[in-house]
C-alpha cells in the first residue's frame, strides 16, 4: 500500500489492490471506509492515519466481500475502542465469514473454498446501518449513504465532502478489462446503481479497485461498466442456445473468456454471476427454466 492520498481536505484514500478510504475531521478523528483484504492493509491504514496525527475511531464497511473488511480484525485488536459500522444484511457476513463460501457453494463448502479470498477474519459489528439514502453520523463526521445494490446484497456507497467512496458499484477501466465480467448479485440493481450514480453530487469517485475518477471523466467509465454488464447478459443469453444447464452455461461463458477461472474460488464466483444473469433473463421473460427428467434446463424464450 502507498501513502494516504488526499483528494480534498479531510478526504483521502490508500491506493492498493483494494482502495481503503480515510476521512477525517478538523479535530483529528478519522474514519476508514473499508480496510482491504488482510492485516497488512489494516496496518497500512493505521500507519497512514497515525502519520497524519489523526486518531482512527471507526471503520465503515461498504459491503461484506473479504477484500473490503479483511483489515478490520487487525484494527480491532490494535484499537479496542474502534467502532465498526456495516450495512444491514452484509453485517451478518462480517460477523460470520463462513456465509460467503456457503452462499457461493450452496452447502457446506469444501475446505478449498474456505480460504482468505472468500473469507476474511471475522469482525465485530457495533452498528448496523440502512443503505437507504440518508446520513450516517460516525465519530462526529457526517457521511452520506447511497444505496449501491447489485454487486452485493446491500452495498453502500459513502459520500464525504466532494468525494464518493463508491466501493464496487463500478470498476476502473483496467480492472473491468481484466475481469471482463463484473461480479454481480443482482443485475438490474447493478445497472440501476450505475445509472443513478451519474447524478450523485461529487467531484471525485473512488472505486474499490482502480484509480479515482473525476466527475468530468465519470460518464464514460460508468458507460463502460454498463456495457460490460450488458455484454455479460448477452454472453449468458447466447449460451442458452439449444437449452443448457446452469453448469453448461457457466462452461460456455468461461470458454469465451481471455482468463477463464483457474481455481474453484474463481469458478464459483463466475458461476454465481452467471446465476444472477440467468435470474435476470428469467425475470425479463427472455429465458425459461424447466425440469426435464430431473435436470433443470434453461432455454431462450420464444
Ligand atoms: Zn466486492
Amino acid at each position: 500500500m502507498g501513502d494516504l492520498v488526499e483528494l480534498a481536505p479531510g478526504c483521502g484514500y490508500l491506493p492498493g489492490a483494494v482502495n481503503a478510504g480515510v476521512v477525517w475531521s478538523e479535530n483529528g478523528a478519522a474514519v476508514a471506509v473499508d480496510t482491504g483484504g488482510d492485516r497488512d492493509v489494516g496496518r497500512s491504514v493505521l500507519r497512514a492515519v497515525q502519520a497524519r496525527g489523526l486518531v482512527l475511531t471507526a471503520v465503515v464497511n461498504t459491503h461484506s466481500h473479504a477484500d473490503h473488511y479483511g483489515g478490520n480484525d487487525y484494527l480491532l485488536r490494535q484499537l479496542p475502542g474502534l467502532e465498526v459500522w456495516a450495512p444491514e444484511l452484509e453485517e451478518a457476513v462480517l460477523r460470520n465469514p463462513y456465509l460467503e463460501p456457503f452462499s457461493l457453494y450452496g452447502a457446506r463448502p469444501p475446505e478449498a473454498l474456505q480460504n482468505k479470498w472468500l473469507m476474511a477474519k471475522p469482525s465485530a459489528v457495533h452498528h448496523v446501518y440502512s443503505t437507504a439514502d440518508g446520513q450516517l453520523e460516525v465519530a462526529g463526521l457526517v457521511l452520506r449513504v447511497h444505496p449501491a445494490d447489485g454487486h452485493s446484497a446491500r452495498q453502500a456507497a459513502l459520500g464525504f465532502g466532494p468525494v464518493c467512496y463508491a466501493a464496487d458499484s463500478f470498476f476502473g477501466p483496467e480492472v473491468l478489462d481484466k475481469y471482463e465480467i463484473p461480479f454481480t448479485h443482482h443485475v438490474a440493481g447493478q445497472q440501476e446503481t450505475l445509472e443513478r450514480m451519474r447524478n450523485w453530487p461529487y467531484e471525485w469517485f473512488v472505486p474499490g479497485h482502480g484509480a479515482p475518477v473525476r466527475r468530468h471523466e465519470l460518464a464514460p467509465v460508468l458507460e463502460a461498466n454498463l456495457r460490460a454488464v450488458r455484454q455479460a447478459t448477452d454472453r449468458v443469453r447466447r449460451a442458452l442456445a439449444g437449452g443448457a444447464t446452469a453448469d453448461e452455461v457457466t462452461h460456455r461463458v468461461a470458454a469465451e473468456l481471455r482468463s477463464p477461472p483457474a481455481n474453484p474460488s474463481t469458478y464459483f464466483l463466475l458461476r454465481a454471476t452467471v446465476m444472477a444473469h440467468l435470474a435476470h433473463l428469467l425475470e425479463l421473460g427472455e429465458a425459461t427454466w424447466e425440469l426435464e427428467r430431473g435436470t433443470l434446463r434453461w432455454r431462450p424464450s420464444g
